[in-house]
C-alpha cells in the first residue's frame, strides 16, 4: 500500500468517524442479548443499505451479510462481527448505565462496546472509508453480522451452513488492534454425579454426590494438562454446581459440576472426557455414579431457527510466518507507521468455528482491551474506532489482492 493509499484512507476515517461513532453508540443503546438480536440486525441492515454496500442479505439464523464486490481477479475477505453481548448484571455495579451509550473521557460506554458492537461498526464503517476514499478491494469484501457468538457461536456456524465461504477472515473482537494469530478452544464440561436423596436429618442414609464432587475437584487440582509456549497450556476451571434439589434440609440427587476447559489445538473433545473420567471414578463414594460429558443444548435464534449444538469453540492457529500474518502486519505498518505486535487471545472467538469447519484462514484485530470485556467497565476508546475503520478498510485492500502479486512465496 502506498502512502497516496494510506493517506486517502485515513482522511475517509477522519471524515466518517463522527456518523461511525453515532452508529456504534446506537447498537450499544439497543440491547441484544444472544436470540434477542433482531432489532440491532435491523440497524445493521439499514446502516449497510444507506452505506452502499452492493448486496445486503440476511440469510435464516437472523444473521446481517452485507457484500461490496471487488475485482475479479482477487481473493475475499469476511469481516466477522457479532451482534449479542453477555449480560451486564446488576446496572447499579456501572459506572454508567450499561444500555446507556454514555460518550465521556474518549471512550463510548456498555455493555457491548468492547464486545463488540465498537468492531462491528468499524467494520461495517471500512466500507464507506473505501467507498468515500475511491478505493474498490481486488476481491469482494464480505461483512458478516452475526447472532449468539456468547454462547457458542451458533450465527457463524449457520453461515457455513448455508455455504458462506472467504478466502480469509478478520474477527474483530477486541485485540488493541494488535493482531492476534490465534486462540484456545473451549469445552463446557459436564461432570453428573447421582446419588441418592434423602432428609438432610439421616445423612446416613444418603449417598450424596457433593463428597464424590469435592474429591473430584480435589484431583482437579492435580491433573497433568498439556503445555504450549504459545498458548500458555490448556487450563481446566470448576464453575457452577447445579443441583437437583433447591431445600437446604434435603441432600441431592443429582449434582452437576460445570469445568470450563481450555483446549490446545491437539486436544479433542473425546480425549479432554477420557482424561477427566478416571478422576471421577477414582472419587466416586457412597454408592454415587457418574459420568463426564460435553455439554450439548438446543439453542433458538430469534428467527426461530433451532439447533441441538455442542457447547464449544474449536482452537486455532496460524503461523507466525503465514501470508496472512505477513501481509496484515505489512498493510497495518504501512497505514500506521507502526507495525502492529503479533500475539494470541486468551478468549475464544468464532475463528475457531471459520477456520476449524470450514478451512477459512482466520487472523483477529479489533478495538478495544482484551481486560475490558465482560466487565462493568466495559468501553471502547473512539480513537480506536476511527483506528479500527481505517485498518480494516487497509485489510480489506491489503489481504484481497491476489497472492501471485505481493507474495509468491506461501500459499494462504
Ligand atoms: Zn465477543
Amino acid at each position: 500500500m502506498n502512502k497516496e493509499t494510506s493517506d486517502a484512507i485515513n482522511a475517509a476515517a477522519a471524515a466518517i468517524a463522527p456518523d461511525l461513532i453515532a452508529f456504534a453508540q446506537r447498537l450499544v443503546q439497543t440491547p441484544s442479548p444472544p436470540g434477542a438480536e433482531g432489532e440491532v440486525a435491523t440497524l445493521v441492515e439499514g446502516e449497510m443499505r444507506r452505506l452502499g454496500f452492493d448486496a445486503v442479505w440476511r440469510d435464516t439464523a437472523g444473521n446481517v451479510i452485507g457484500r461490496l464486490c471487488g475485482g475479479a481477479g482477487g481473493g475475499s475477505l469476511m469481516l466477522n462481527g457479532h451482534m449479542d453481548h453477555v449480560d451486564p448484571g446488576p446496572a447499579q455495579a456501572w459506572p454508567y448505565p450499561p444500555f446507556a451509550g454514555v460518550i465521556a473521557d474518549g471512550r463510548l460506554h456498555g455493555r457491548g462496546s468492547a464486545d463488540m458492537k465498537g468492531a462491528l461498526a468499524a467494520q461495517v464503517y471500512a466500507v464507506a472509508v473505501l467507498l468515500r476514499a475511491g478505493l474498490r478491494p481486488a476481491g469482494d469484501v464480505i461483512v458478516t453480522a452475526v447472532v449468539q457468538e456468547e454462547t457458542g457461536g451458533l450465527g457463524t456456524q449457520c453461515l457455513l451452513e448455508e455455504g458462506l465461504r472467504a478466502d480469509a477472515a478478520i474477527v474483530g473482537e477486541a485485540s488493541g488492534l494488535e493482531l492476534k494469530r490465534g486462540h484456545r478452544g473451549r469445552l463446557e464440561v459436564l461432570v453428573t454425579v447421582n446419588g441418592r436423596s434423602v432428609h438432610a436429618s439421616a445423612p446416613e442414609r444418603a449417598a450424596n454426590p457433593h463428597f464424590t464432587i469435592a474429591g473430584f475437584i480435589q484431583r482437579l487440582r492435580s491433573l497433568p494438562l498439556p503445555g504450549d509456549p504459545d498458548f500458555r497450556g490448556a487450563s481446566v476451571a470448576p464453575t457452577l454446581i447445579v443441583s437437583d434439589q433447591t431445600a437446604g434440609n434435603v441432600t441431592p440427587g443429582r449434582l452437576v459440576l460445570h469445568l470450563d476447559y481450555r483446549t490446545l489445538p491437539e486436544e479433542t473433545a473425546a480425549a479432554v472426557v477420557a482424561s477427566l473420567q478416571p478422576l471421577l471414578d477414582a472419587s466416586l463414594s457412597d454408592g454415587c455414579t457418574g459420568q463426564v460429558s460435553i455439554e450439548r443444548a438446543t439453542m433458538r435464534t430469534y428467527t426461530g431457527l433451532e439447533r441441538n449444538v455442542l457447547n464449544a469453540f474449536p482452537p486455532f492457529r496460524l503461523p507466525a510466518d503465514h501470508a496472512l500474518v505477513r501481509r496484515a502486519s505489512k498493510a497495518l505498518a504501512e497505514l500506521t507507521g507502526k507495525t502492529p505486535p503479533v500475539g494470541f487471545w486468551r478468549f475464544s472467538t468464532d475463528g475457531g468455528h471459520l477456520m476449524q469447519e470450514a478451512g477459512i484462514p482466520v487472523l483477529g484485530y479489533g478495538p478495544g482491551e482484551e481486560t475490558m470485556v465482560h466487565t462493568v467497565g466495559e468501553s471502547v476508546a473512539l480513537e480506536q474506532l476511527q483506528g479500527a475503520a481505517a485498518g480494516y478498510a487497509a485489510l480489506c485492500l491489503a489481504l484481497t489482492e491476489p497472492l501471485s502479486t505481493s507474495q509468491p512465496a506461501t500459499a494462504m
